[in-house]
């Protein structure tokens, strides 16, 4: 897998020391492949114990969440607040509640995060954190019992100049306005301890687009250099939550025809365009069964069977959902069906079968999540300023900034293909490009 003895070292030990930690075995394993090379021609990284630095997270937080539903029972989840890289700020990512969340997936997205950020080139470290614990099917009162319990304990870990968590699966404007509200009676008032906040409570305009616009705005810089544009193509966009349908929105505004969607329950095709007013009704008003929208639209179907399973002709795939979302299956049926582009809105939702079989296929073009779906976590350190200036600025002002940054982190990919003789390989380039800054980062601090 490796051909370099220091990185198969030190892969190999991760191995050992963390078998059942999938997910991040994963993140760390594809990075390493990426950046091999600049082991090979640097010498002094393994004295300076580079990798190992950069693979483990700083810290790592663990807590009890016990929390009391609508029938008075006691509950206990799990509690987590992974704190993987200070070097270029306060830790900065999200928060996950969802019942899959655990050590693995949380450490995998840190590592991540920590690249991602780096990119975007605003002060900001990286970090990841959540809870074992599902939003869906609770009432707000007991969501509100459990983001107090939980901040409650993550308070003592957290502040803006130390890690200021967001959103992510399950934590929408609802809980982080809940979070905020605990953080403050527990700690005082400090507006920048939360990004994400609901725009009335200091957060940013443009916050809840910004990931799935700043998708969008990647893919636009990807296709015009390929001389193509977003208008008249059709896509599948997986995942309809705060990145999904931000991305559906943006890509249609602009003349795409996104002919199929889906949420963890299936998948719906509309080979005429999915009615975008029909499919928040039923998010908003039908419990989001996408069943009912093929009751309204004859020409639609759903099915239980996963998107990326479909037969559906398409040019553009944006998976938005969850990792691991495509397999090596899935991703040799969507290259049958036509498609030829795809940026990832999900954090790795390829795994790296599929990745292996993209990177294998002749014209086949990919943007890998660190760089395309970065928008958010930028918009959410445009929040972190505005916060520190007692200032709001607009939609569009934000917007602006959102799509300059976009645009420059597709130019870094690009500038770093070239240099590196990487072709189109945009996700080698993203990890190259973060990777260079971050060790002359290190050496710049000394022993951190
Ligand atoms: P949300 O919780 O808002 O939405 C997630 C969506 O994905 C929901 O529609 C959900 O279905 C669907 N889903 C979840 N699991 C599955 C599954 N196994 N199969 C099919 N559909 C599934 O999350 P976000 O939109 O915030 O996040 C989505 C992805 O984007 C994650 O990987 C996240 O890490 C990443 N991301 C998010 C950012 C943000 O700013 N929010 C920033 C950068 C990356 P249902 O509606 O039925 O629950």
């Amino acid at each position: 897998m490796f051909h370099n003895p220091y990185v198969k070292k030190v892969y190999s030990n991760l191995q050992t020391k963390f078998a059942h930690q999938t997910e991040y075995l994963q993140a760390v394993k594809e990075f390493l492949s990426a950046i091999e090379f600049l082991i090979d021609q640097d010498k002094n990284m393994k004295k300076e114990a580079i990798l190992e630095r950069l693979v483990s997270p700083e810290r790592i937080i663990t807590f009890r969440v016990p929390w009391q539903d609508d029938q008075g029972q006691v509950n206990i989840n799990w509690g987590y607040r992974v704190q993987h890289s200070s070097l270029l700020g306060p830790y900065k990512g999200g928060l996950r509640f969802d019942t899959s969340v655990n050590e693995s997936i949380l450490k995998f997205l840190a590592f991540e995060q920590t690249f991602k950020n780096v990119l975007i080139g605003l002060p900001m470290g990286g970090g990841k954190g959540g809870a074992d614990f599902s939003p869906r099917g609770r009432s707000d009162q007991e969501i509100m019992r459990f983001c107090q319990s939980f901040m409650t304990e993550l308070a003592k870990h957290i502040n803006e100049k130390i890690d200021v968590p967001a959103g992510d699966i399950g934590v929408g404007q609802r809980e982080i306005g809940y979070l905020y509200g605990q953080y403050k009676r527990v700690k005082g008032i400090e507006l920048a301890s939360l990004t994400g906040k609901p725009v009335l409570a200091n957060g940013s305009l443009g916050r809840e687009e910004a990931t799935g616009y700043g998708l969008i705005y990647f893919l636009q810089a990807m296709l015009e250099e390929e001389n193509e544009q977003i208008s008249q193509k059709r896509l599948i966009i997986s995942g309809l939550g705060n990145v999904g349908l931000n991305a559906i929105h943006k890509a249609v505004s602009l003349g795409g025809i996104v002919v199929a969607v889906s949420n963890s329950q299936g998948s719906l095709y509309d080979p005429q365009g999915i009615n975008v007013e029909l499919l928040e009704n039923i998010i908003n008003h039908h419990n989001k069964d996408l069943s009912f929208y093929s009751k309204m639209r004859p020409q639609a179907s759903f099915s239980k069977v996963s998107i990326w399973s479909r037969s559906i002709q398409a040019d553009i795939a944006l998976p938005c959902a969850t990792q691991n979302e495509i397999s090596a299956h899935q991703a040799k049926n969507l290259i049958a069906n036509g498609v030829r582009y795809l940026a990832e809105g999900a954090n790795m939702p390829c795994n790296s079968e599929a990745i292996q079989i993209f990177n294998q296929t002749d014209n086949f073009i990919w943007a890998p999540g660190k760089a395309a779906n970065a928008g958010g976590v930028a918009v959410s350190g445009l929040e972190m300023s505005q916060n520190a200036i007692r200032l709001q600025w607009s939609f569009d002002e934000v917007d602006q900034k959102l799509q300059s940054i976009m645009f420059t982190i597709f130019k870094t990919c690009q500038a770093t293909c070239q240099e590196y003789n990487l072709g189109k390989q945009y996700a080698v380039a993203a990890d190259v490009a973060s990777f260079k800054k971050i060790v002359d980062l290190i050496r710049l601090h000394g022993l951190v």
